[in-house]
């Protein structure tokens, strides 16, 4: 690789990284594969060592996943962390293992041992007992400053409130995981389905978005739990890690009984063919092994780099299989006009779900696994809920089998497709006429984290297959008699889709931004530019090295914005979208739908019409704040079905303004519903070929463990 190739490529693999690291740490929803992120982290590690010039401190090789909510109110108080939480260095591979085991023996001067532990696939949690008392949860956050969910680790069951026993530290913090254990993850999937909420893709997502939850007792409700690993060095006088865990465990905190002290390589690989079966049978999920050197004078000699422990690393599983046969291919177009091929499946049962499709991703891919029709195939559970073809049993290949045809044209609207230079994935570049990407679009357009009006799928269709909306600009021109002709529309449907089309206008925008759909233009990019170059017209007119001047444009973003302003189809579009009243500049009201709560401040309890993190949104789009518990300074408790009986009372006892779901839209002015809500199916990780950025000139295949067990600052003096 020379020179510009891996500049390239390591801005390519940085961006794809940034983005997949705020779905899964923020938005609790991951595009690919726990074992495809590792992958891409190992290949920026080495090309960062390569070629030292191109890395940089911002590099997502050099700090920890954040979960911290960028710029939104998380409604969590942010406290710095006593001592970092960091990550882990892993690897999929025993050899690396052996590798690490060798360099400690030959490292460490006397005999030492290994703790070796479960690897729980759940979110990180701190715990400070002061007193014997629980005194503060802080999330990871992002290493440094964490989120202070105190309130709600108190709702989870097995967190004492009050130490048992004596001896322990007066003040103390041990660290370890909350999970949501599978029973908890089926029963909470199966009631955002009929609630026609997006599902979480797996129980780690789901108990990391319920941690971040804003109403404790749902937290309450939620069936998580907490095992703890870690007490941070210096803290309690142990020699060892295994002594301070056994002393909590004593002191009734919980730490699992699962871990092994082993004393050489050979035990190391038992403990993990051993947990590599018996996993199967836990009620929750774990991804690996953690092998730690377990004296603490050694933890503490060997210290940590930027991003993780030297004294530890992680041995992770690669995820479960299941082999069956392909019945047929789809070619589904996306809103951004990739074409992803789709496998239907003989239904088979894969991790505790009945599996009917898997994405073949591209064509590489279906070429690298050599494919043929009728083919039985590995699958695997990817980040997404539609899961991923790995491999093909080639034993039970039938004769004469014959390999799929990639379509040369569009499945859709009959457009040759096309390849751009550095793609993986072919393209339908008909991205203003062919219907499936215009409809994505429109989508897109109208989701919740863009434009947040209050459509989905079925209304979109309708629109389209009327020939009144071809572009996110015609929704602007939709009248209330046009609406009620359409089947199952009344006025007050109609009133509310055309009110939250208005309340739309005061979108920010940097939301707008995103809402175009520009590809490999995220949430989170977009808020970049539109804050960099503050409105359309000079994002228009920037040059490529403009663009390039934004912390997060690399060449791919570059060339995607420029290629966007000389389509004169988009131009048209941006002009009617200006005339409709949308927010092009920064310079304009940042999102607010009205003054109506200013300074009041509301609890919310039980469930709701809509969402509570809809709800959420609606208030503070009214001007209102949110907060998780009653208190004398909560203005209102909004109560929906089924509220807290401990909110109640407390409200009761303050005098504190109890209202319900109408009361609110009396406040915030009639019966406005512009409810942020997120309909089914709009989500990217419950819809296939709507992932953009996943899979990103991404290929699968062994890309090397090159990055080495202890990261960047293998350089600095190590015993290792
Ligand atoms: P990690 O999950 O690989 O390992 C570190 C974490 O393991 C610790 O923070 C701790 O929370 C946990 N842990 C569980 N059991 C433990 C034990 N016994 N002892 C010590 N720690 C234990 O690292 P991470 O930084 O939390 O996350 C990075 C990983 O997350 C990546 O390697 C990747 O697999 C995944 N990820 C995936 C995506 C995606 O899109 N799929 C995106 C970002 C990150």
């Amino acid at each position: 690789m020379d020179f510009t190739e891996a500049k390239h490529r390591i801005e390519q693999l940085k961006a794809i990284l940034l983005e997949n690291s705020r779905l899964y740490y923020v938005e609790n929803a991951p595009t690919m594969s726990d074992y495809e992120y590792d992958q891409l982290m190992h290949e920026l590690e080495a090309l960062e060592q390569q070629f030292p010039e191109y890395a940089t401190a911002d590099s997502p090789t050099r700090h920890v996943g954040s979960d911290l909510e960028e710029d939104r109110q998380s409604g969590f108080a942010k406290v710095p962390h006593k001592y970092p939480m960091l990550s882990l260095a892993n690897t999929y591979s025993i050899q690396e293992i052996e590798e690490f085991a060798e360099r400690a023996e030959k490292g460490l001067s006397n005999s030492f041992t290994y703790s070796c532990e479960l690897k729980f696939d759940g979110t990180a949690i701190c715990l400070t007992y002061k007193n014997g008392k629980l005194a503060s949860a802080l999330t990871r956050g992002d290493g440094v400053v964490g989120d202070d969910v105190t309130e709600n680790a108190r709702r989870i069951a097995n967190i004492p409130h009050q130490l048992k026993g004596s001896g322990y530290p007066q003040e103390f913090e041990i660290r370890g995981e909350i999970l949501m254990p599978y029973e908890s993850f089926d029963k909470l999937n199966h009631e955002r389905e009929v609630n026609e909420e997006p599902l979480f893709a797996n129980p780690r997502n789901a108990a990391s978005g319920s941690l971040k939850l804003q109403d404790p007792e749902e937290v309450g409700r939620r069936g998580l739990f907490c095992t703890l690993y870690h007490i941070p060095t210096g803290q309690v006088d142990f020699p060892t890690h295994d002594a301070a865990l056994s002393a909590a465990a004593s002191w009734g905190l919980p730490v699992s009984t699962d871990r092994r002290i082993c004393h050489n390589i050979q035990e190391i690989e038992a403990y993990i063919a051993h947990w590599d079966t018996a996993r199967k049978e836990l009620p929750y999920a774990t991804d690996g092994i953690v092998i730690k050197i377990n004296e603490m004078a050694y933890q503490q000699q060997l210290g940590y780099t930027a991003k993780s422990p030297r004294w530890a690393v992680a041995y992770k599983f690669k995820a479960e299989q299941a082999c069956t046969p392909i019945l047929s291919i789809d070619y589904q177009v996306g809103r951004t006009g990739a074409v992803t091929p789709v496998a239907n499946l003989e239904p088979v049962l894969l991790s505790g779900t009945m599996v009917k499709r898997a994405t073949l991703v591209n064509e590489d891919q279906i070429r690298s696994l050599d494919i043929h029709e009728g083919d039985w195939v590995y699958v695997e559970k990817g980040g997404e809920i539609i899961p991923k073809i790995t491999a093909v049993e080639p034993s039970k290949r039938r004769p004469g089998a014959v390999k799929p045809v990639f379509p040369a044209v569009c499945p859709d609207c009959g457009t040759p497709l096309e390849k751009p230079e550095g793609e993986a994935r072919w393209f339908c570049p008909n991205t203003t006429g062919c219907p499936t990407q215009m409809k994505g679009k429109i989508l897109h357009f109208l989701s919740r984290k863009a434009m947040n009006v209050l459509a989905g799928e079925a209304t979109v269709e309708q629109l389209y297959n009327k020939n009144w909306v071809r572009t996110p600009a015609d929704l602007y021109t939709l009248t209330e008699y046009q609406l009620t002709q359409l089947e199952g529309w009344k006025e007050r449907s109609a009133r509310r889709f055309l009110q939250s089309l208005a309340d739309s206008r005061r979108v920010p925008f940097e939301r707008v931004l995103f809402a175009l759909g520009i590809r490999y233009v995220g949430e989170t990019t977009a808020r970049e530019i539109a804050r960099h170059f503050g409105s359309i017209d000079a994002l228009k007119n920037a040059s490529r090295e403009d663009l390039l001047a934004v912390a997060d444009v690399g060449d791919v973003i570059a060339d995607s914005i420029l290629a966007y302003f000389q389509n004169e189809a988009n131009l048209q579009e941006i002009s009617r979208l200006r005339a409709a009243g949308l927010q092009l500049s920064t310079d304009s009201t940042q999102g607010k739908l009205s003054n109506a709560l200013e300074g009041k401040t509301i609890v919310i309890s039980g469930n709701f019409s809509i969402s509570r993190e809809a709800m959420k949104a609606l208030i503070e789009a009214h001007g209102g704040k949110n907060s998780g518990s009653v208190s004398g300074k909560t203005s209102y408790l909004l109560a929906g079905s089924k509220p807290g009986p401990e909110k109640v009372k407390k409200a009761a006892e303050l005098g504190v303004e109890v209202i319900d779901e109408a009361g609110l839209y009396e406040l915030i002015g009639g019966d406005t519903l512009a409810s942020p809500s997120a309909p089914l199916g709009m989500t990217g990780s419950a819809s296939l070929g709507m992932t953009g950025s996943a899979s990103l000139g991404m290929t699968s295949g062994a890309l090397g463990m090159t990055g080495g067990l202890f990261g960047k600052e293998e350089a600095e003096p190590t015993l290792f």
